[in-house]
């Protein structure tokens, strides 16, 4: 790719997805009174006379988001509309409204385009938002679906990544690790097609996993317990990349340390099972798996008492003082710092190193 004259050229890999955004958006000033958060959470807030508008964007490309080979056009318009709308839900708003583009080439028919179009209204139908407009163009070298989601948030009601404070419980929403161990599984079964194309899929009856990374779902049963039940998170994100990142992106925005227990982590018998048989280790899958969509949140110490058991909610770890570092303990009782090792889609396209 060009270089401008007279310029060095960086790698985009020596910066990373995360150092790439910073890079590209450090020196934005928000000059419009109505914008009231910008770059660097889930989504962006807008206010204009007293309601909020929590806005976010996701963009899946072919090869590195899905693969058609083993991904159904229904599900990915579904995944592509469920990726926004946990964003919107990981700011403890509802969403409203989605906008859908998509760039094809003429290797897709009309029918698969409309197929795609299934999965993002059934989506949509689920929950509750309107298609409003997007955007139609080719594209030479694959498909590429970008969403952009819009949500309403009275302002008493938003929570950020950069509220958690020392003390607080860190809550994670449902089960974690299982979209990874689904993308394993369907790769494989990718390779060995393409190897002997005679053999039949042998997906070992992993309807769970593999619907966990092909048919997420966005938590909105979880944002409406909250709210039912009077607990405001003190800071909130969905699991897109991982817990490990998650995890490093509230403790860095809200100024603190966190504690994790390997043995608290929620990991699905049939996750837990299908990492063993692969050789890897379960706790790794669910803390850089990601693809997960649930929701990681930190609640007051007083509220833990208000979560209830029937809700499929884990307390994991506390809130420490940053001091503290942000570290994982093991069943052994070992204590590690935690990295982020999260799914990341520079890394998956070679960009980066793993
Ligand atoms: P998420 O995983 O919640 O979708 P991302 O990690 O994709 O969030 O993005 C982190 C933040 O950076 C978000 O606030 C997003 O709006 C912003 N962002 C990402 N890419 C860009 C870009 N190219 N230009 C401006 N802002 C960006
Ligand atoms: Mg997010």
């Amino acid at each position: 790719m060009q270089t401008p004259a007279n310029e060095k050229r960086t790698e985009i890999g020596a910066l990373g997805e995360f150092g790439l955004i910073r890079l590209l958006t450090n020196s934005i000033k928000l000059n419009q009174e109505s914008s009231i958060k910008g770059v660097g959470d889930d989504a962006a807030v807008v206010n204009h006379q007293g309601k909020n508008t929590v806005i976010t964007t996701d963009m899946l490309a072919e090869g590195i988001h899905f693969d058609l080979m083993y991904t159904p056009l229904k599900h990915l318009g579904y995944k592509a509309i469920v990726v926004n709308l946990s964003d919107i839900y990981a700011m403890n708003a509802t969403p409203t409204q989605v906008t859908v583009s998509i760039a094809i080439s003429n290797r897709f028919s009309v029918e698969a385009i409309e197929e795609i179009y299934e999965g993002i209204y059934v989506a949509c139908k689920k929950y509750g938002v309107d298609l409003v407009g997007g955007d139609t163009t080719s594209s030479l070298s694959g498909l590429v679906i970008s969403v952009t989601a819009l949500g309403v948030a009275n302002s008493e009601d938003l929570v950020y990544r950069n509220g958690a404070k020392p003390g607080d419980a860190i809550c994670v929403s449902g089960d974690l690790g299982s979209a990874y161990l689904g993308l394993q599984i369907l790769e494989r079964e990718k390779q060995i097609y393409l190897e002997h194309p005679d053999v039949q899929p042998d997906l070992e009856n992993e309807q769970y996993i593999i619907g966990r990374q092909l048919k997420p779902e966005a938590r909105k049963d979880v944002i409406e317990l909250l709210k039912e039940h009077g607990i405001k998170p003190t800071s909130m994100i969905d699991i897109s990349d991982g817990l490990s990142s998650e995890i490093l992106h509230i403790c860095t925005q809200s100024g603190v340390g966190a504690k994790l227990y390997e043995d608290q982590v929620p990991i699905s018998e049939e996750a837990y099972n299908l990492a063993i048989k692969f050789n890897l280790d379960p706790i790794t899958c669910a803390l850089n798996g990601g693809e997960d969509y649930e929701l990681l949140f930190t609640v007051k110490a007083e509220d833990v008492t208000k979560l209830s058991n029937e809700w499929n909610v884990t307390v994991i770890g506390r809130i420490a003082e940053k001091s503290e570092g942000v570290t994982l303990t093991t069943k052994g009782g070992n204590v590690f710092p935690i990295s982020a090792q999260g799914w990341d889609p520079l890394i998956k396209a070679g960009i980066l190193d793993a």
